[in-house]
């Protein structure tokens, strides 16, 4: 325990200087780009920080969407042209009006469209989306191309000349910009860091999983579309009136979101800094290639080049390169998960002001929790699920078990909606919730753990705890994640099932059998009435066996009510009552785990012969006591 102390402090120091060597290198280069048109007035490097700053803002934009939902979008730059068109149209229909005013709904006009977008995105993910966002793209600068009333065509628009003195040309242009590239980095650091951003990186690390620990998948990815549009769109803005002069092949050219896209995965696409330094590596270098190498194919083939560079040797981006390679030489190798180990395991009675812990009545004859009514599933020809039907009675610990393949996996899909139900009926509490997504079925109770753990890879431990939302509301969206009372609580639900030792640890490092005590505690904090648990005794040592059916059996004793999936006999006739028997997807049969063992038909299909003469005496001494 105290080398696990030593270790973490040093992980964390390290941590902590190198954050503060970044900061440093932010507010100097910072104040040299708030300083540059002041020290210098060369308009050639004006033009081209210019035109970065343009590309930072719509990488930075584009890393909600893309660097923390994972959804690859090839039609950022569409936004910076529209946020071109918005200015452009308004300021030569008004001409006595200030451009300035009109940058503003360049960025409604961007929210607007990204709206539309977000609803496509609920439909579409992977490769999909990608061409979806490029046909997006087209079809924007198809319509800028063909009304001409608004746009004039391939003509383009001629925008007023600005107004005010030579001596100062590009300032108001350039500040504008600075200015913008501040509010998206805050707005994109202040998402990374709230119950939002999680759940966007949850979405990203395995989007069915996120549903089914109650993130709100539309209302969260639309937010992203719009917040990673928004400002990006007042960028395109000020860069229509600092070009005075925009048309559709140059507004909507897919050059403008390849560069982005190249800025964002150059720089580091999981980083706050990255798109910015990404924008101002890929500008500059797009620009040498203009004008001295030609332009035209050189320069896609050093785009090209580089992104295959960047894809194959730093898939990372560079600074999340630097950074490692930094910590790498502090720490020499040395750090890691050596020394952690699971912990023993904290008491319940610490968590009753977390969850509703009730102590349970044993004399009430308890009422249905979950009732499955005559449920189907094919794939193709293959009737999985065919026809099964269940109770669960609220506070027991229910046994699933049945052959490989008789359905018991596609089963749990269909109550959590991981799967759409073909037809039948699942009643929750007194409530039909078969037409209900799988977060909403999260929200009213319903906690499921995976056949083959499903954790956010790339969240900490604690943070793959926090990320699971226990209701729906607006205002939690806009809260700090890992903070107040929800960490406190997935602090102690960690401690509870051991694991607070790797609290800080990256999910993708844990073995097996801590995978599935820490998702143990993530569909805890949802604090669930019927925890759904696929082969948790699968896979672990016999130690974590013991431990995790003296969890089951103490959740339980709380009022925690379990269906629990399991090919270990001794674990499910020792712990469960009562027992349902799956075979092709169709109940076979149910009963005390006495019963059960001594139905002919169970035992000829599943259980065997050998099985029960030792079993019946292992499961005997536990009936006599239960
Ligand atoms: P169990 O958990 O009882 O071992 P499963 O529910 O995983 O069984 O699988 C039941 C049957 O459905 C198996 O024959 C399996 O191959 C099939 N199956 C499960 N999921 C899918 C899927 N997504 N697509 C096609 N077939 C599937
Ligand atoms: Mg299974």
């Amino acid at each position: 325990m105290n080398a696990t102390t030593a270790e973490e402090s040093a992980g964390h120091r390290s941590g902590f200087d190198l954050i503060w060597v970044g900061r440093l290198i932010a507010v100097v280069a910072g104040a040299l780009l708030l300083l540059y048109p002041v020290l210098s007035d060369n308009l050639y490097y004006q033009n081209m920080i210019i035109l970065s700053l343009v590309f930072a803002i719509a990488a930075s934009g584009l890393s909600i969407i893309t660097g923390l939902a994972g959804y690859v979008s090839l039609g950022q730059g569409a936004f910076i042209g529209l946020g071109g068109y918005t200015v452009g149209i308004l300021a030569t229909r008004h001409p006595d009006t200030s451009v300035w005013l009109w940058v503003p709904l360049a960025g409604v006009t961007a929210a607007a469209v990204a709206l539309i977008l977000g609803f496509v995105a609920l439909r579409a993910r992977g490769p999909s989306f990608v061409i979806i966002t490029v046909a997006f793209l087209f079809l924007v600068q198809v319509i800028a191309i063909n009304w001409r009333s608004l746009t004039g065509g391939t003509e383009g628009l001629s925008l007023p000349i600005p107004t005010w003195s030579r001596d100062i040309a590009n300032w108001p242009f350039y500040y504008t910009l600075v200015g913008i590239l501040a509010l998206q980095l805050l707005l994109t650091w202040w998402i990374r860091r709230t119950k939002l951003g999680t759940g966007l990186v949850a979405i990203r690390e395995d989007e069915t999983k996120a549903a089914t620990v109650g993130i709100n998948l539309p209302v969260e990815k639309i937010i992203a579309f719009v917040a990673s549009s928004v400002l990006v769109g007042m960028a395109g803005g000020v860069y229509g009136y600092y070009l005075t002069f925009i048309d559709p092949r140059g507004m909507f050219n897919i050059l403008l979101s390849v560069e982005t896209m190249l800025a964002l995965l150059v720089g580091g696409k999981a980083t706050l800094w990255g798109p910015v330094l990404g924008a101002f590596i890929v500008e500059p270098l797009n620009e040498y290639a203009n004008n001295n190498l030609g332009g035209g194919n050189t320069r896609l083939l050093l785009f090209g080049g580089l992104l295959i560079a960047i894809v194959l040797f730093l898939p990372q981006g560079v600074l999340p390169a630097v950074e490692s390679l930094v910590n790498w030489v502090r720490t020499r190798g040395k750090a890691g998960l050596v020394g952690a180990r699971i912990g023993t395991g904290g008491s319940l009675s610490a968590l009753t002001e977390r969850l509703s812990l009730v102590e349970r009545d044993p004399a009430v004859d308890p009422p249905p929790l979950l009732e499955v009514k005559d449920l189907h599933k094919a794939f193709g020809g293959l009737k999985a699920v065919d026809g099964a039907s269940l109770v669960v009675p609220e506070g027991s610990i229910t046994g699933l078990i049945g052959p490989n393949g008789s359905g018991k996996t596609t089963l749990f899909n269909l109550i959590d909606h991981t799967i759409h139900a073909d037809s039948g009926e699942i009643w929750l509490a007194g409530e039909r919730i078969d037409r209900l997504s799988s977060w909403s079925r999260a929200h009213r109770g319903l906690g499921r753990t995976f056949q083959i753990t499903r954790l956010f890879r790339e969240m900490t431990v604690l943070e793959n705890v926090v990320a699971a939302q226990r209701s729906f509301s607006w205002g939690q969206l806009g809260r700090i994640a890992v903070s107040g009372a929800e960490a406190r609580a997935a602090e102690d639900l960690l401690e509870y099932v051991g694991m607070r030792a790797f609290r800080d640890q990256k999910a993708r490092a844990l073995s097996y059998g801590q995978q599935k005590l820490v998702e143990l505690a993530q569909v805890l904090m949802l604090d669930p009435r019927l925890i759904l648990l696929d082969e948790p005794a699968g896979g672990i040592n016999p130690v974590l066996i013991d431990r995790m059916s003296e969890m089951i059996r103490e959740l339980n004793s709380y009022g925690k009510t379990f269906l629990i999936v399991e090919h270990n006999m001794p674990f499910v006739l020792g712990l469960c009552d009562p027992v349902h028997v799956l075979g092709r997807g169709r109940t076979m049969a149910s009963g005390t785990p006495a019963e059960i063992q001594k139905d002919p038909a169970v035992v000829d299909a599943y259980l065997g012969d050998d099985f029960v003469l030792e079993s019946a005496d292992a499961a005997a001494p536990q009936e006599a006591s239960s």
